[in-house]
């Protein structure tokens, strides 16, 4: 990632892809304190347009305003940072990834005394989960790690160090020959995976976990208002492991993975074992959306 041509937002200036750097002794580095977003930019009729760019703005400054870490920058100007990082990278689309963390003025874990950096990055990126994998759906495993408790670690950030959590369940996922991982609460009850939202279907009902351990997810939030609007029943409700199984359909939401289907969780085939028809509706109302050509919802883009 660091030998690219291109720019960087750091800390007020537009540095050169290769110079956004930063000295080892950061203290996010060290204790994993921060948040970020991810977010995409999808190439409309009208030039590159960022999908939700508000919400995700919004979710950073909440994300911060949870780990009472003050922003340096304001929502409007975090938004333009945002489209600059299109603009400047020459990008029709891409991954926007803007990032909140603490500096190299002192260590320990109390970071009183660091200072507050902020990045804004942007580049392409395809399909997060793999090629096929939204055409062809992927098999995940249940995994053994649970995500996180709101009391270990406040949930509704999009905190760096959640992150942790994930990337052991999916390096253990992906070591046992799956694509991902599906986390658990600590409750037992299904919660999300790696870096997506889960929705299941079952006789035509869209159903989504009534967790406090997942990330409040834009894409999760986008598909309940488009499943809706396609006259489908849209519930959250306490969702157990063999309730996944047993679905008609299974699918995951996020802005990398998009929608994505699941075709298989611990060896059980799920539904035909192809991606279903109400995943299929879903992802053709969202790509429409994304890429301007539902006119119903261009007030979800932001034109470059
Ligand atoms: N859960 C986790 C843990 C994630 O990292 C993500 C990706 N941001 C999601 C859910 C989906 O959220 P969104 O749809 O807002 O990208």
């Amino acid at each position: 990632m660091q030998d690219r041509d291109g720019y960087i937002w750091l800390d007020g200036q537009w540095l050169p892809w290769r110079e956004a750097k930063v000295h080892a002794l950061t203290h996010t580095l060290h204790y994993g304190y921060g948040c970020f977003e991810g977010i995409r930019a999808y190439e409309t009729a009208n030039g590159p347009a960022i999908f939700r760019l508000d919400e995700h703005v919004r979710r950073l400054v909440d994300s911060a305003h949870i780990l009472a870490i003050d922003l340096p920058v304001d929502r409007a100007t975090l938004s333009s940072l945002c489209c600059e990082a299109i603009r400047r990278n020459e990008l029709r689309s891409g991954y926007i990834r803007p990032l909140v963390f603490l500096g190299a003025e002192k260590l320990g874990v109390d970071p009183a005394g660091a200072d507050t950096h902020v990045m804004v990055a942007a580049w392409p990126w395809g399909a997060y989960l793999g090629g096929n994998a939204i055409k062809d759906g992927i098999r995940v495993r249940v995994s053994s790690y649970a995500r996180h408790h709101p009391n270990v670690q406040m949930c509704r950030a999009k905190a760096i160090s959640t992150y942790a959590n994930s990337i052991l369940a999916v390096r253990e996922a992906r070591r046992d020959g799956y694509d991902e991982a599906l986390l658990l609460d600590t409750e037992g009850y299904v919660a999300e995976g790696s870096s997506e939202n889960v929705f299941i279907v079952r006789d035509g009902e869209v159903l989504q976990p009534e967790t406090t351990s997942a990330l409040d997810g834009i894409t999760r939030r986008t598909v309940e208002t488009l499943a809706r609007e396609a006259g489908l029943t849209v519930r959250a409700k306490r969702i157990t492991r063999d309730e996944v199984v047993c679905a008609d359909e299974v699918f995951l939401t996020g802005t990398a993975a998009e929608i994505t289907p699941v075709i298989e969780v611990d060896r059980r085939r799920i539904g035909t074992g192809q991606p279903g028809p109400v995943t299929r509706l879903l992802q053709q109302r969202y790509f429409a959306c994304v890429r301007g050509e539902d006119a119903s919802h261009t007030a979800w883009l932001t034109p470059i």
